[in-house]
């Protein structure tokens, strides 16, 4: 409260983790004044969509999580505009070039950006990332002149990016630093199974190749790009989809410190006791010596969101990470990954079925022999009973042994079930 007016909540980012802090704090907090400032749209829109957007499955306005009345109603200020500085010890914003905007409480849920690594050219035109609204559109125009596509990284977005251009009819060359697709963070099994499966559907797939530089055709456009094994291959369109990074710049411009994200406890505050950093963008301090937490999914980025409005509020809460998950699809391959796998924990051990076809396989990873992690891919399983057992340390024998319980589609495992315990058990010995 500031001479006696209301307490102002500002929160810069209308994505996942901004929305969720504004419909919590408005929840805990009726009479506050509360704004979401964000640079992108005016209302929220779910980024994972964009995809859909584009291949026409959705339109743009079907993305949005809340019809636009909504905000209104629950008494939400939506200003359509970039932060440009933040005067931390006088609690103020410049918004856009000349407003003022004066806070009590403030969040940051800046969201990331797509990784450049000082590439030769990174910034032509037709040279992208793939993460906005405006990416979409620039993307869409690109297209119109587009003959042959490099993308240059693997992981979600990659494929992501090469089956959105595939579905135009432009044919499209990835180039991969790893052995095998997404290896880093796929077990060996499943990212050569990934491999074949891009390499199965057309895609030109490079392995073991870098980009060396983006060629401008003398009039500021990407024409080709020259890899690290010397090739220069034809393009218009360059696609960078190697990784994200938190989105720093601003707190770093303000002086709250960064460090791979902006900094925070596990309440989500950073070291201002007016300020605090939920999403993408956060890093959480990690006890002496550990590294800090970035976690750059959908669903943390709600759950940091809660647990910011909570803060904001006055009742602040440890985050609990819980149990890491992720989901996605590679092409039509369903993936889903439940807590620790291919992180090369001392003393862990795992059991591995493959289907014959190479379109299906589970991972149970255990150490002293209870489950840490589970990969799946071409099957889903339930989230809470995969979720249950790693929480519980449950025995891997017991999972094994109740696989069904897990699955999603029962028909599959009535068929499947024995031949897939049959051969994970055998590698318990
Ligand atoms: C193409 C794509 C597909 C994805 N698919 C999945 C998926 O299937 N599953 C999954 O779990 N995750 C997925 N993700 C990741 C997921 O979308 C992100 O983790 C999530 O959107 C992050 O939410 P956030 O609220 O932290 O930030 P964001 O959604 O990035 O929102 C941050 C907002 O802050 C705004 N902003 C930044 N700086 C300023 C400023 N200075 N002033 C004003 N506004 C500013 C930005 O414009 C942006 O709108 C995907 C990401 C991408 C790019």
């Amino acid at each position: 409260m500031r001479g006696g007016r209301a307490t102002h909540a500002v929160i810069v980012g209308n994505g996942i983790a901004g929305y969720t802090a504004a419909l919590r704090l408005r929840h805990m907090q009726p009479e506050w004044r509360i704004t979401m400032v964000s640079g992108e749209s005016t209302f929220p829109f779910s980024r994972p969509a964009l995809m859909y957007v584009f291949l026409g499955h959705m339109r743009y306005q079907d993305t949005k999580p809340y019809e636009d009345r909504v905000w209104r109603d629950v008494r939400i200020d939506l200003v359509r505009a970039w932060v440009e500085e933040i005067d931390v010890g006088g609690r103020r914003l410049s918004v856009g070039q000349h407003k003022i905007m004066e806070y009590d409480r403030l969040l940051l849920a800046l969201g990331s950006k797509p990784n450049k690594f000082g590439w030769p050219g990174q910034d032509l035109d037709g040279v992208q990332g793939f993460y906005s609204l405006a990416d979409l559109d620039r993307m869409t125009r690109t297209l119109r002149r587009t003959r042959r596509a490099v993308i240059v990284g693997g992981g979600l977005i990659g494929i992501e990016l090469a089956e959105m251009l595939h579905s135009r009819g432009i044919p499209v060359t990835l180039l991969v630093r790893e052995s095998s697709y997404w290896n880093n963070i796929l077990p060996k099994e499943e990212s050569e199974m990934v491999t074949a499966l891009i390499r199965a559907a057309g895609f030109d797939l490079r392995l073991q190749t870098e980009l060396k530089e983006v060629v401008d055709d003398g009039h500021g456009q990407a024409s080709a790009v020259v890899t690290s094994t010397g090739e220069r291959i034809e393009c218009e369109f360059v696609g960078l989809t190697a990784g994200v990074s938190p989105n720093i710049e601003l707190a770093k411009r303000c002086g709250l410190p960064v460090g791979r994200g902006v900094l925070v406890d596990r309440s989500l505050q950073t070291r201002d006791a007016s300020v605090w950093a939920a999403g993408d963008c956060a890093e959480i301090v990690g006890e002496a010596g550990q590294r800090g937490l970035v976690q750059q999914v959908w669903y943390t980025g709600r759950m940091q969101g809660d647990v910011a409005a909570a803060g904001m509020a006055g009742s602040p809460r440890a985050y609990d990470p819980g149990v890491w998950f992720n989901s996605a699809k590679f092409l039509d391959l369903e993936y889903q990954v439940y807590g620790s796998v291919n992180l090369s924990v001392p003393g862990e051990r795992s059991s591995y079925w493959e289907r014959q076809d190479g379109r299906a396989s589970l991972r149970l990873v255990h150490k002293d022999a209870a489950l840490i992690g589970v990969n799946a891919m071409g099957l889903r399983l339930r989230h809470e009973v995969c979720e249950r057992w790693i929480r519980e340390a449950a025995p891997v024998h017991h999972v094994i042994e109740n696989l069904s319980e897990a699955n999603f589609d029962p028909e599959f495992f009535r068929r499947r079930e024995p031949e897939i315990a049959r051969a994970l058990e055998g590698q318990l010995a």
